[in-house]
């Protein structure tokens, strides 16, 4: 099984915000940079429950707006979306276990230092992650490169399907393959597919 935690290594940040304001941001020891641009433009948009990816460079960022708070999550390339999705996922529901946040953020001297040691809690949820066991590992064939890809996938996409086998798009180096998953995670079907947009 992936070390999920070492694979998490590759994190660049987690934010957490409001339509204004960033409340919770955590970054790995020693980093500096900022992603303010990246997150201004993440919280234009006004769709709800979706997840949300955008490449850039070579970083990957997820997010989703969940009620009136905004997750996101960037990291290197070393990182599937499928795994910062989970990764999202489990913030989102630790975040609000400890914090009644649509509360907090009703109050205009609301402040987000009171939220600085959910840092300590994110670095829990990186470290434990094998333990959670929110993803799953595949092994897919991709038919033009003949080898076999590590494909991962959240465990909450197969569960919450409503008809299988369910589809999932793998964008490998240029081109995409399209597979099929059934609810015991076996592979049922490889496709190239074409892509455009
Ligand atoms: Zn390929």
């Amino acid at each position: 099984m992936t070390d999920y935690s070492r694979v998490l290594q590759n994190l660049e940040f987690i934010n957490i915000s409001t339509d204004k304001f960033s409340i919770f941001e955590w970054k790995p020891p020693r980093s500096f940079k900022s992603f303010i641009l990246d997150l201004n433009i993440v919280k234009q948009n006004p769709i709800s429950n979706i997840f949300f990816h955008i490449f850039k460079g070579n970083m990957k960022i997820v997010h989703i707006r969940l009620k009136n708070i905004i997750y996101t999550a960037g990291s290197n390339n070393e990182v599937q979306f499928q795994l910062l999705e989970a990764l999202i996922e489990r913030v989102s529901v630790v975040f609000n276990e400890i914090y009644d946040i649509e509360s907090y953020i009703k109050y205009d001297n609301f402040s987000t230092t009171i939220l600085s040691p959910f840092k300590e809690e994110v670095d829990n949820i990186i470290n434990q992650f094998n333990s959670l066991n929110s993803v799953m590992d595949l092994k897919v064939p991709c038919m033009v490169c003949n080898t076999v890809l590590p494909v991962i996938v959240k465990r909450s996409f197969i569960e919450n399907a409503e008809s299988f086998p369910v589809p999932l798009v793998y964008n490998h180096k240029g081109h995409a393959i399209l597979c099929f998953i059934d609810k015991n995670y076996d592979i049922r079907g490889v496709e190239l597919v074409n892509v455009t947009g």
